[in-house]
């Protein structure tokens, strides 16, 4: 039977961390970290998202400028407000809520905000420097699924991990992670043969995709360390997974829940990164 993976537990740690790094870090003369939070539009879990965020700064010490604009913002007044927020020297960085709504382009929005404050990784710079094994601000659910890896205690040297899905978020970036940490990566998608067959030859499963229970129990091998991203709503309204999380833990040797997973560790690193942006570490 697989042990859990509690991202809800690491994380509540990696915020005690923060937090204690920031209380000596500002009582030492640095800046206190500011993170901007820019919802547009009235998605209602992109308002519960970054609720959560908004929460999680406030316990580690971080200011948080919050910005919320309407959904018919044009895409010259967000990017106007970006540029205010990349001059605004106490905001150190700047988490733009995604989805944007139809009509803006949020390829041109990400690449608006500064390298330097973009404490999600997304900006293409960043992601350049990522593929090329720079130190560089770091897509924050890849970095959580690292640090969660980490715990299990698996040596990715030589070990054949499967991405499920390759998403610029998600998949690619965890897949140059893992190639980084030396393992064999296969990335997988909607086009995929025989995705079963990928599956079963994995030590490390990191599904992302966004489809309920995708990944079935028995392709787990014996032993895997399964990562589960996938958030899905079932008819009841609770969360599942992209992974039949039961039957997989009957084969995994670590698991991650959800929720309770990946989510908690993806906010924790968006801070750790805000940190990083503020304090140039
Ligand atoms: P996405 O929605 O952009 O893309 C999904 C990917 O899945 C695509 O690359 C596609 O090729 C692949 N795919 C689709 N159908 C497939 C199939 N049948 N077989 C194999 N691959 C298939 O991906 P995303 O934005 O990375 O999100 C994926 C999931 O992860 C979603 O459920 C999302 O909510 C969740 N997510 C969770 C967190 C978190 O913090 N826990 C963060 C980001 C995303």
């Amino acid at each position: 039977m697989a042990q859990i993976l509690d991202g809800k537990a690491l994380a509540s740690q990696v915020r005690k961390e923060l937090k204690s790094r920031v209380s000596e870090g500002v009582q030492n003369g640095l800046p206190q970290p500011g993170l901007a939070t820019l919802l547009v539009g009235d998605d209602p879990a992109s308002h519960v998202y970054v609720k959560f965020k908004r929460r999680a700064c406030e316990e580690v010490g971080f200011q948080n400028f919050h910005i919320e604009l309407p959904s018919d913002t044009s895409q010259a007044d967000l990017l106007d407000k970006i540029e205010e927020l990349n001059q605004n020297s106490e905001v150190h960085g700047i988490l733009v809520q995604l989805p944007l709504p139809k009509g803006l382009d949020e390829a041109a929005v990400l690449e608006a905000v500064a390298a330097t404050k973009d404490a999600d990784g997304f900006h293409p710079m960043n992601q350049g420097a990522l593929m090329q094994g720079r130190q560089s601000l770091r897509p924050c659910t890849p970095l959580g699924i690292m640090r969660i890896i980490e715990e299990s205690g698996m040596d990715l040297n030589g070990k054949k991990a499967v991405v499920v899905g390759r998403s610029n978020i998600v998949g690619k970036p965890i897949a140059l992670m893992l190639l980084e940490k030396h393992a064999t990566v296969s990335v997988c998608h909607s086009r995929t043969a025989d995705l079963a067959a990928e599956v079963r030859a994995a030590d490390v499963v990191v599904a992302a995709v966004g489809r309920a229970h995708l990944v079935q129990g028995d392709w787990i091998k014996e032993g895997a360390v399964v990562i589960d991203v996938g958030i899905n709503r079932l008819e009841d309204g609770s969360l599942t997974g992209d992974v039949d999380f039961e039957e997989a833990s009957k084969r995994a040797s670590w698991i991650t829940p959800v929720p309770g997973g990946v989510g908690p560790m993806t906010i924790a690193m968006l801070l750790s990164n805000t940190l990083k942006a503020a304090w140039g570490e």
